[in-house]
């Protein structure tokens, strides 16, 4: 089979890996940059062009597409799924699991634990929108925010106030958070393939820090789940529509709560904490799926 790898960058550690492990089980590999990719959007004969030539030939698009580029990103994988092109993740889940808002909300309406999270426009309600989720301490989020930038947390009433104020100052779209304070600065990471938890590693903040991404300096270590998180995450994934996800649970006092539903989650520290080769089963999931050509929006046949 042919395999298209939607990447900006040909040496980046999931992107060399996704290609080695696409290459091992004997298919094509060829990375494509989104950025560099146009398109043609004619009646019945879409089109996309590369550096020149037409790109026709593929079976299957793996996209790994960075936050920063969402909107190209997800019209270049969309143009590939209009020429029936397979798509490991499909470009409408990476667009929800892409607003932090509508992944909450698509979550919420399924059940999915979730921390109270309130969201408004204007700050003149920041009093209630405090009150809302139970008080200080709370978390406070920049809706655009990745790697743990844009998280913070209010110790009391005032400084909550005053960063909701700032926020608002600056037109920033937040959401404000009950804090699981039991969570201990640690969330894990489920990596989650169709219907199965395939690997799972907790991370730690480092001392005086909440925030356990591994950017900001959070250490990772294996970890055992409940059968209740791994449900939760399988469910989670399955809500957003993404057939690879990284979800992101905090251990609460009321059992998993669901962070993020990460539709691009990265591999090193997932296989280098658990030693598995999470790339070769990307590449295995594709490989059944796109034979049988079944995505989540187009349904069977
Ligand atoms: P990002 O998407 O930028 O990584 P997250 O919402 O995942 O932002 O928050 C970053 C980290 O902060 C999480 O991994 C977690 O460790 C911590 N955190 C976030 N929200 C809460 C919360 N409500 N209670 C406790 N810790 C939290």
């Amino acid at each position: 089979m042919r395999f298209a790898i939607l990447s900006r960058k040909p040496s980046l550690y999931s992107t060399r890996r996704l290609t080695e492990a696409v290459k091992a089980r004997g298919h094509e590999a060829q990375v494509i940059d989104p950025l560099r990719c146009y398109m043609n959007i004619a009646t019945h004969r879409p089109g996309i062009f590369y550096k020149g030539k037409a790109l026709d030939r593929f079976d299957v698009v793996v996209p790994r597409i960075g936050a920063s580029i969402t909107f190209y990103g997800t019209a270049v994988l969309r143009q590939f799924e209009m020429m029936d092109v397979y798509p490991l993740n499909e470009s409408v889940a990476i667009s929800r699991a892409r607003d932090k808002l509508r992944s909450m909300q698509l979550l919420s309406r399924k059940g999915i634990g979730l921390p109270v999270t309130a969201f408004a426009h204007s700050p003149d309600d920041a009093e209630h929108v405090i009150s809302m989720v139970g008080g200080a301490p709370l978390v406070i989020k920049l809706l655009e925010g990745t790697q743990g930038l844009g998280v913070v947390l209010a110790e009391t009433p005032k400084a909550a106030e005053s960063v909701i104020e700032a926020f608002y100052g600056l037109k920033a779209n937040i959401l404000v958070q009950e804090y699981i304070r039991e969570a201990g600065g640690a969330d894990i990471r489920c990596f989650v393939i169709g219907d199965k938890v395939v690997a799972a590693m907790k991370r730690q903040a480092k001392e005086g820090e909440f925030r356990s991404n591994l950017h900001r300096g959070g250490a990772g270590s294996k970890v055992k789940l409940t059968p209740e998180e791994r449900s939760t995450a399988v469910r989670a994934a399955r809500a957003i529509g993404l057939n690879v996800a990284g979800v992101d649970i905090l251990r609460s006092n009321h059992g998993p709560m669901v962070l993020e539903v990460n539709s691009t989650p990265g591999l090193e520290g997932i296989e280098g904490v658990t030693g598995l080769d999470i790339a070769g089963l990307m590449v295995e999931f594709a490989e059944k799926h796109a034979r049988a050509n079944h995505t989540r929006t187009r349904g069977k046949g």
